[in-house]
């Protein structure tokens, strides 16, 4: 899954601080990302990440543009909704 660099909204920047080189085997990039993954289970759409949230505006916008990743995005903010 390839995470998004940056708020589609705000523009702010999701790249944080440099992981540290004794844990970052751990990690799959080199750098800590702030963006917050929506799970998707909790709600029953998708097990799994079916959003981010930017942790400076708190927009909502879905995994990735592929059709699939759309449709999940949408069934999870129509649950949401009806919470
Ligand atoms: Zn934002």
């Amino acid at each position: 899954m390839k995470d998004p660099k940056k708020c589609p909204k705000c523009r702010a920047s999701f790249v944080g601080e440099k992981i540290p080189a004794d844990i970052a085997d751990q990690y799959s990039g080199t750098h800590f990302m702030r963006c917050i993954g929506i799970d998707g289970g909790r709600l029953g759409v998708y097990d799994g990440i079916v959003a981010w949230m930017c942790p400076e505006c708190h927009h909502e916008f879905p995994r990735n543009k592929h059709k699939w990743g759309m449709k999940m995005f949408e069934k999870y903010q129509a649950l949401k909704g009806g919470k």
